[in-house]
């Protein structure tokens, strides 16, 4: 089994659920006590999001890869970055390692694809929703990606900030949430993708009509492929 090299705590409520998906499903596959061999490197989010928020994102993609180069000497044979909008400096820390970076919005993508879904709607942070590192990854796979208009789009990234990444689930955001999906499906989505982490802490496959792709669980399990491999 390879050794899963984790970049986390952005944020560590959706951390903790990478951690949990990979050892259930290795235990699930290998049986007995099997359990996942992993490296994990979790931030204090507070200093991510300033880096975010004051648009440091080439210092935040020297931090992370000088830690994704750590992991790689410490042992990892792969890495994941366990959040879609640090994926904006995917290329800087793909460059300072020589083992596979799983990409999250590749594998969503495949899963999208998988699923027969062309037109799908795309949650996540502002950045994340606004910026082309994750809606052009997707398009690259054949997508059509659509977004929340301005004033849902502030909404889920309010949601996002306020209250998920901080531990903090209500159903009233959970409600806001399943109007902006029904918009966006309304609007021609045939699916939606939650492409922020903590998203599925919120609403989850069984409370969406149309099929959901929730991005921690399908980087988790893509993962988890990838160390089982031969
Ligand atoms: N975990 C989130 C994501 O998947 C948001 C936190 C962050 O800004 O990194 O995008």
């Amino acid at each position: 089994m390879k050794t899963i090299g984790l970049l986390g705590g952005m944020s560590w409520e959706s951390s903790i659920e990478y951690e949990r998906i990979i050892n259930q499903e290795v235990r699930h596959r290998l049986g007995g006590v099997h359990s996942a061999d992993l490296l994990i490197r979790s931030y204090n989010f507070h200093d991510i999001e300033a880096l975010q928020e004051t648009d440091q994102w080439d210092e935040a993609g020297r931090r992370l890869a000088t830690d994704a180069a750590a992991l790689e000497r410490a042992g990892a044979d792969i890495i994941i970055l366990c959040t879609n909008t640090m994926h904006r400096v995917a290329d800087t820390i793909e460059a300072a390692i020589h083992v596979p970076f799983l990409h999250l919005a590749d594998a969503t993508a495949r899963a999208v694809v998988a699923a027969g879904v062309n037109k799908v709607a795309l949650l996540g942070t502002a950045y994340t929703m606004e910026q082309d590192f994750y809606r052009g990854r997707l398009a690259h796979h054949g997508l059509e990606v659509i977004v929340p208009d301005e004033t849902d789009r502030a909404f889920v990234h309010g949601v996002i900030f306020d209250e998920l990444v901080r531990g903090v689930v209500t159903a009233e955001s959970k409600a806001g949430f399943l109007e902006v999906i029904g918009r966006l499906v309304r609007g021609g989505a045939q699916g939606v993708i939650a492409g922020c982490t903590e998203i599925e802490l919120l609403v989850g496959v069984d409370d969406v009509d149309v099929p959901y792709f929730p991005t921690t669980r399908i980087h988790a399990l893509a993962a988890v492929d990838v160390a089982l491999a031969d």
